[in-house]
């Protein structure tokens, strides 16, 4: 494994780890590609020396796996993703910051491909990494974004022992240990749950074939015994200052998605580490600038006076202010090589100060004279997918839909949608409750799943004591009291229809509808189409465990006024409502890969992407495709929290 020279009494440490052409000083970062491509730049513009390191997650490719050049094309990894020769590639089972994997089994995890949820086994991956030789591979590893249960979390350091055997034991068969450096998975659990881990890497295998650790939750639950290794750390960190914590919590390695996310956004870094030694008088010196920003439409300076960048050597805010409003593409080149080449010095500067010994000294001063956070993103990004989208803050409308002229206007008295649901707001707002952990929303799903066959307060108790059984944490009392909350809502959505796919006569049952439940989806159809079957279909499965959302269909023939005011023109047509408000429509199945056999967690991903179910359920159904000839294992136990 790598050499160690430690020289600094907090936990942020300089060191390196030495790939086949280089040597990484650490701390440094890795960079987040989308199937092997930087965000807005190709191999011509990207600065070898500032991008040494970028992150592939093979679910990225997975979708296309049976066409795909994983399996068929010639050559490993480097020779078919868009990157320069001296880029190591280090490959994960998912994304940097992915999206929430449902469940997991003993042989393998769920992933999300852009044509829906798909399961991952070891097996597979093992054969990937084999064929593919990266630099450095993250063996498969179970780590559910929700919080685990209980039950869940001694399996989740039991897989990534498993796991990360088997790799090593194929990349053994293949001589193969001396090329491809195994970071092991630590998974996001408390202390007490990876003391397995002190055993196994006292045995000679370990010691001589992992290269350092991959975190996935907090490094302070890390066995000391296994500082020595090189720490990357995979959880998302969103500022500069969350990035400086971390290292000095001992992470070597951080990922820099906040890179992409800023560049997305037309918003240019100005910080820098250690940070510039001024009197401010308590003013605070903005992290970045917003291009978006009319204030630059006339400023003939660079993005950051003093950067040596290509961006800032040759133009001018006003330049690239103007690039965005046109939108020309180049603008977020610019901005992207800008910004890396900040974040590139940003960690030298770590470096230089924790070999100084000042690293606190300097973080001090950079929470004090910076603001918390980025300038609030106003302008409109590139197009997101699906799969892209931050989940735990659910926004509606990244680009502005091209429907919106289709409101019904408010001055309309014979049939007002708008007024109406002025008047009734206070009915249907309901307040949300505090986050809801996964054993409480899987208590609540089951209950909402079997309470017409057992009677409601026999099955309550039931469930109560099983809870009871199973947690014994200090959260036991408020769990069962956010459960009572659930059981009591899951109640009143059974009383307003909700589990049932009903058909609805005419359309002012559907204003009502909507205006009466906090979440609704409306299938308009036509009788003889046979893309609306294929939708009721998917619809009824998914109204059966999404008690939470009010499930209706309605005939386009018998919604005159709705099909003219939406513009209907093709059926089938879906719309979203969130608390009476119009949220998403989506006509056909363009948004659903647009073809007739899309299984039922993409339209399930869509809903989601729209707030119009809560979250994805443990027991989703997985599509009938096999992928990468995955035998259909039934009896192969799922590993949800809810067990
Ligand atoms: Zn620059």
């Amino acid at each position: 494994m790598a050499a160690l020279n430690a020289c600094y009494p907090s936990s942020a440490r300089i060191s390196s780890v030495s790939l086949k052409s280089k040597v990484l000083q650490t701390p440094c970062f890795i960079f987040p590609t989308s199937k092997g491509t930087i965000p807005h730049l190709t191999p011509d513009n990207i600065n070898d020396n500032e991008l040494p390191v970028v992150y592939f997650g093979l679910e990225d490719s997975l979708d296309l796996l049976e066409k795909s050049p994983i399996f068929t094309a010639e050559g490993e990894i480097d020779k078919w993703v868009a990157g320069t020769s001296s880029q190591s590639i280090l490959v994960a089972p998912r994304r940097s910051t992915p999206l929430p994997s449902v469940s997991a089994g003993s042989h393998h995890i769920q992933i999300l491909t852009s044509s829906g949820l798909k399961k991952l086994t070891n097996e597979v991956y093992v054969k990937a990494i084999i064929k593919l030789r990266p630099e450095i591979a993250i063996p498969l590893n179970d780590n559910p974004s929700n919080a685990p249960g209980v039950k869940r979390k001694p399996k989740m350091t039991e897989k990534s022992i498993t796991w990360t055997d088997e790799l090593l034991s194929g990349l053994q068969n293949n001589q193969l240990t001396e090329k491809v450096k195994v970071f092991f998975p630590v998974p996001n659990v408390e202390a007490p749950y990876l003391d397995p881990l002190i055993e196994r890497f006292r045995e000679n295998d370990y010691k001589q074939h992992i290269s350092g650790l991959a975190c996935y939750g907090n490094l302070h639950s890390i066995p000391s015994e296994l500082s020595v290794y090189p720490k990357i750390f995979l959880r998302p960190l969103l500022t500069p200052l969350a990035i400086l914590q971390s290292i000095h919590q001992g992470a070597d390695i951080v990922m820099a998605d906040l890179v992409n996310q800023a560049s997305d956004s037309g918003i240019a870094f100005t910080f820098a580490f250690p940070p510039p030694v001024e009197d401010l008088q308590n003013i605070k010196l903005e992290l970045a600038w917003d291009m978006w920003n009319s204030i630059f439409a006339a400023d003939l300076s660079p993005l950051q006076p003093g950067c040596s960048c290509n961006t800032c050597q040759s133009y001018s805010r006003a330049y690239i202010h103007h690039l965005l409003q046109t939108r020309e593409l180049v603008g977020w080149i610019m901005i992207q090589q800008h910004n890396i080449h900040v974040f590139h010095n940003f960690f030298s500067g770590i470096r230089d100060s924790i070999k100084a010994g000042n690293f606190l000294h300097d973080t001090e001063i950079f929470k004090k004279i910076y603001s918390s956070n980025f300038p609030r993103a106003t302008g409109l990004g590139p197009r997101k997918r699906g799969y892209q989208m931050d989940l735990t803050d659910v926004q509606p409308v990244e680009n502005k839909p091209n429907w919106v002229q289709l409101k019904p206007e408010t001055n309309n008295t014979e049939f007002s949608h708008t007024t109406q649901k002025k008047e009734k707001v206070q009915e249907f707002q309901e307040s949300e409750l505090p986050e809801r952990d996964t054993t409480v929303g899987n208590f609540a799903d089951t209950y909402a799943a079997i309470s017409d066959d057992q009677s409601g307060s026999e099955l309550e108790e039931n469930l109560f004591a099983e809870l009871d059984d199973i947690d014994d944490s200090t959260y036991r009392e408020s769990r069962m009291q956010s459960l009572k909350e659930e059981f009591q809502r899951v109640s009143t959505a059974k009383e307003k229809g909700h589990m049932q796919y009903l058909t609805v006569e005419n359309e002012r049952e559907v204003m009502d509808i909507t205006t009466s439940s906090k979440r609704v989806v409306i299938h308009f159809f036509h009788p003889d189409f046979r893309r609306c079957k294929i939708m009721d279909a998917h619809l009824e499965k998914i109204s059966k465990s999404h008690w939470e959302t009010k499930f209706v269909r309605i005939e386009a023939a018998n919604a005159p006024f709705l099909a003219l005011k939406l513009g209907l023109k093709v059926l089938p047509v879906i719309l979203c409502y969130v608390d009476a408000k119009l949220v998403s429509k989506l006509t056909g199945f363009t948004d659903l890969g647009n073809n007739d056999d899309f299984d039922t967690p993409v339209l399930e991903f869509w809903l989601l992407k729209w707030a119009a179910i809560e979250k994805l359920k443990e027991n989703n159904s997985l599509g009938k495709k096999s992928i990468m000839g995955f035998k259909d294992t039934k009896n192969e136990s799922e590993d949800s929290d809810f067990e």
